[in-house]
């Protein structure tokens, strides 16, 4: 796309959280809140490679690789990806520019596709031991006020169908893990540049506490976040506001009426957005909105100032905050959605999570697809390096085994994305799923299986909705 491609070389980011060791994001924000996505321009310091051209012969590692691979960014798809490699015998060198236990801004939903991922890493349990809030539904309401909780079962022997967790400890479990686990890990290494041998990149260049350092390995793999340095200087980053949202986000403590259940609510002033409040221990709760970054342009909505608006004057939420209070600043920033494909391996690298742009378009989550990346992406590496074949088209593998698992669920929940723009459609659905067992149903078992949101995003289910009992 043109528009894309033009813009390519700018930053997506939207943030008042970007450190002091950000990569060059240049940020602005009104006073009042988030009011636009500003960008700034960005060196290109090696060349992208040249994308239709992968690699035939098989790459020869020099004798001076200690790694067969570095993973640049300890998230949930960096810590996911270093784990999986690590225990298939690989030497990874895992580098993060921060020092962990780090924030991250995030509605810190963990939903059920990360539930299933936590338990392939053999992780989950560690999630017991850490302050969360298991969640066993979601309560919906729409424009016009209806509020519809849909509860899943909840069963002794079965882990809750997702849980709600600060990332500060959700990323520190996980990446205390994959550093148990990585051949090396260095905290406060910011990475500045990729090196590269021709088309292929060969390594990362960064600098620890003032000194450059580079190192090499026979696979890099990008996992440093939405608009990151490998996103962009691989070509991968887009800025096609279709398919970008913004988020913001803070904690309140003593919210009313909250139950062990995620709340997403199509209010009439965050359309065609949602707010969210996601309850935690101790009566906190992580409480945010979140909008299509060309709606939220079209309509020149400032989040931060609809937030507060309904949280002071909304008839459905101004009683449950009148003895609330917010206990931290607002932070913003981008979420990449998976509806836009971009280019996510190449001769010597793939690239995971936000990253590669992974972000479910309806929910917003992004934590489930970026530990699925890991998986995806680390089970390809592994092969890739058994047949001492590193190419282009070796590493092509990563993307058919990530699409083939989230592919659909992509689609699906894009096209829900679309429908729950038409405020008498929120209306409807969400007053079925307060009374009807076969509506609540559906969203259960969506909520448990992705399989399941074919049927929410088909549109016989409006039908079947407006009769079913
Ligand atoms: C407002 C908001 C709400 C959200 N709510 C949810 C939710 O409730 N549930 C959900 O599942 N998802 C949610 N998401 C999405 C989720 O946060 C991301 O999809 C997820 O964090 C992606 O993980 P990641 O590992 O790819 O990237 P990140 O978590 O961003 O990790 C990237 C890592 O790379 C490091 N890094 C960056 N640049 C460099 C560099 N140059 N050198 C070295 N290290 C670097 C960073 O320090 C960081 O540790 C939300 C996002 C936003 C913005």
């Amino acid at each position: 796309m043109p528009r894309a491609k033009k813009k390519s070389t700018e930053s997506p980011a939207v943030s008042s959280e970007v450190s002091k060791s950000s990569p060059p994001m240049k940020v602005e924000e009104s006073k009042s809140g988030l009011v636009a996505v500003k960008t700034a321009p960005v060196p290109m310091v090696v060349s992208p490679p040249a994308q239709s051209q992968p690699m035939s012969s098989p790459s020869v590692p020099s004798p001076s690789i200690e790694y067969d691979a570095i993973v640049l960014g300890g998230g949930p798809s960096g810590s996911s990806t270093t784990i999986f490699l690590s225990k298939a015998g690989k030497k990874a060198l895992l580098l993060d520019k921060q020092k962990f236990p780090r924030d991250k801004t995030c509605g810190d939903g963990i939903s059920g596709r990360s539930v299933r991922m936590l338990t392939a890493l053999g992780v989950y349990d560690d999630f017991k031991n850490v302050e969360h809030q298991d969640m066993y539904g979601v309560t919906f309401s729409s424009p016009n006020g209806t509020v519809a909780p849909v509860s899943s079962p909840k069963s002794k022997n079965e882990s809750p169908p997702g849980f709600v967790c600060r990332r500060e400890v959700f990323d520190n479990v996980l990446f205390q893990n994959a550093k148990r686990l990585a051949t090396k890990t260095i905290e406060g290494f910011v990475g500045t540049d990729l090196i590269m041998d021709g088309s292929k990149v060969v390594g990362v260049k960064g600098m620890v506490e003032g000194k450059e350092q580079t190192f090499r390995a026979k696979v890099v793999v990008g996992a440093d976040g939405a608009g990151g340095m490998t996103s962009r200087k691989l070509n991968a980053y887009h800025n096609d506001e279709d398919h970008l949202c913004a988020g913001i986000r803070c904690y309140y403590e003593n919210v009313g009426g909250m139950i062990d259940q995620i709340e997403l609510h199509f209010v009439k002033e965050a359309l065609p957005g949602y707010f969210w409040i996601f309850p935690l221990p101790n009566g906190k709760a992580n409480v945010g909105i979140g909008m299509v970054v060309s709606d939220m342009k079209k309509k020149k909505v400032n989040l931060q100032k609809v937030m507060f608006d309904i949280i002071a004057n909304n008839p459905t939420f101004k009683d449950r905050f009148k003895d609330a209070k917010r206990t931290t600043e607002v932070k913003s920033w981008l979420l990449p959605f998976a509806s836009k494909r971009v280019k996510m391996s190449g001769d010597g690298y793939v690239l995971v999570g936000d990253a590669a742009s992974l972000i479910d378009p309806f929910t917003g989550e992004g934590i489930g697809n970026a530990l699925t990346s890991g998986r995806a992406a680390s089970t390809a590496i592994v092969e890739a390096l058994n047949k001492n074949d590193v190419s282009a088209a070796s590493l092509h593998k990563y993307e058919d085994l990530l699409m083939a698992d989230i592919e659909k669920e992509v689609k699906d929940n894009y096209k829900l994305q679309k429908m729950v723009k038409g405020e008498f459609l929120l209306n409807l659905i969400v007053g079925r799923a307060k009374k009807s067992k076969y509506v609540q149903g559906v969203i259960s078992n969506a909520l448990i299986n992705p399989d399941a949101h074919s049927t929410l995003s088909d549109p016989l289910f409006v039908f079947k909705a407006l009769f079913a009992p």
